[in-house]
């Protein structure tokens, strides 16, 4: 039986973020009794699913059809979707804030780690997530390298590392069937590479890789995956943890499977730290260090550098959090100060009303199915909140973005958005291809409002 009591309004929350963590939000706020709640989520791009539709590796369809459960999730009546709105471009924190009753912040972590070495920032030297974006068909990445050299260096030993590396690699014909943008898959047909370089500055038991991803490696054809196996067994090192033990007996069946030729080819190498990007206008080799692993698990530099000549280095090593207009921040772990998903001041207490959720609650880490447990604690603490929550008469989100000529993408915006891709895969034999040029996915996004009034023919609110 129904908590609800019925003549209280219903309360409203604002999501900002339509990636998985925020859409497990919003479903935890739907599924729940105990309030009525409207949700609004927000977000800067006109497709929703985030990190779903621009960082799962397009070769990954079985895990990309978690679009299909959080599109449930948006079909809701009491879940309405605002794509291409901009938290700290179209609007304040605290214009949001006093239009909602809470406000949940799911915008993930959509910058990326730097190693701190020289030459990083030469021509030919990238980092994966700016790699990733664009083979995803995100509408602001550009190429981020060119493809015209036969040897790669990819740093970093999670499963990104994996996704870049496979991807550089495998036949480009088997990219053929998935939702890659054409200029991407051209790209790749003219691509030079022959050789993935995935350098790991530890050993293989403190890889991040998982276990299933790198026995994929083994199953792709016309690649060679090389493994030392004099690498995997470091004496005197500690127990390894399941994960690791898994993923040791992957690497051995990688590192005994002789090579056949290949016409490319994946070597996976441990012990090796980035120390120097070389070259004068464009990446011409990565000079690295030998490691072992320290007694606490870090890597210790050896003194013995060796100079590995690379037309292109990608740095895989991790995700980060960016700030959102003037939520708290922690610049050092990049991510909202937050106590099981209370947003938290700098004296560390609670803003009233204000929740985070995901990457930019917990860090970079985990599967997406993590986020479904950490958006559930988060919701559940809003929702024991909820009651001392305003509850009073609020303004409405539209009439600020439609005063300010903000044409939000709606629902069957997006929908046409997705049947467009849908229709022109159909043309190439795929399931879709993606569209990745903001006027093409505004047209297509916005044509169910009105026509704006020009943002300069308005008194913008001070
Ligand atoms: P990750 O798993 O945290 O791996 C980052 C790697 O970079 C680690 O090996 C780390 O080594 C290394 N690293 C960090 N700083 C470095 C430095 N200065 N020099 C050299 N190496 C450095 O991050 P990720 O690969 O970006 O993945 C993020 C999350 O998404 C993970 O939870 C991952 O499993 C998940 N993901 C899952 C899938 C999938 O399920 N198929 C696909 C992609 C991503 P140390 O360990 O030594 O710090």
């Amino acid at each position: 039986m129904s908590r609800l009591s019925p003549q209280r309004p219903a309360r409203r929350v604002a999501v900002v973020g339509a990636g998985p963590a925020g859409l497990y939000a919003a479903e935890e706020l739907i599924r729940q009794s105990r309030h009525d709640v409207r949700v609004d989520v927000l977000d800067r791009l006109p497709a929703p699913y985030g990190l779903v539709r621009y960082g799962v590796a397009p070769d990954h369809p079985r895990i990309k059809s978690i679009t299909g459960s959080l599109r449930k999730v948006l079909d809701d009546p009491r879940v309405a979707f605002h794509g291409g709105v901009e938290l700290g471009t179209d609007l304040t924190r605290h214009e949001l804030l006093a239009r909602y009753d809470a406000v949940v912040y799911a915008a993930g972590a959509a910058g990326d780690r730097r190693l701190g070495i020289p030459g990083e920032d030469l021509p030919g030297s990238c980092s994966a997530t700016a790699f990733v974006s664009w083979y995803s068909g995100h509408p602001d990445a550009r190429p981020p390298l060119s493809l015209d050299t036969e040897r790669v260096a990819v740093i970093g030993a999670g499963n990104v590392a994996l996704d870049v590396a496979r991807v550089l690699a495998r036949p480009v014909a088997d990219l053929e069937r998935t939702d890659m943008p054409e200029q991407v898959l051209a790209a790749l047909r003219d691509s030079a590479v022959r050789e993935v370089v995935v350098l790991a500055r530890r050993g293989p038991r403190h890889a991040r890789f998982t276990p299933k991803e790198l026995r994929e490696l083994g199953g792709l054809d016309g690649v060679d995956v090389i493994v030392d196996p004099g690498q995997l067994t470091v004496p005197g090192s500690a127990d390894p943890d399941r994960t690791a033990q898994a993923n040791l007996r992957a690497l051995a069946d990688l590192a005994a499977r002789p090579p056949l030729g290949a016409p490319r080819r994946i070597a996976l190498r441990f012990f090796t730290r980035p120390h120097r990007v070389l070259g004068e206008h464009r990446v011409t080799g990565l000079l690295t260090e030998r490691t072992h692993d320290g007694p606490d698990g870090a890597p210790q530099g050896t003194g013995d550098f060796t100079t590995f000549p690379v037309g292109a280095v990608l740095r895989a090593v991790g995700y980060r959090g960016l700030p959102l207009d003037t939520v708290p921040f922690d610049p050092t772990r990049g991510v909202v100060p937050n106590d099981r998903g209370r947003v938290l001041d700098t004296e560390g207490m609670p803003c009233p009303g204000e929740y985070v959720t995901g990457w930019l609650k917990r860090g970079p880490s985990g599967v997406i199915g993590t986020n479904k447990l950490d958006s559930a604690e988060t919701v559940a603490l809003l929702l024991e909140d909820l009651d001392r929550l305003s509850g009073r008469q609020l303004p409405d989100l539209e009439g600020l973005l439609i005063g300010r000529g903000i044409r939000p993408v709606g629902l069957s915006g997006w929908a046409r958005i997705d049947s467009a891709e849908q229709d022109l895969g159909a043309t190439r034999g795929r399931d879709r291809t993606k569209i990745a040029d903001w006027p093409t996915l505004l047209r297509l996004g916005r044509t169910d409002h009105p026509v704006p009034v020009e943002p300069e023919e308005l008194p913008w609110p001070s």
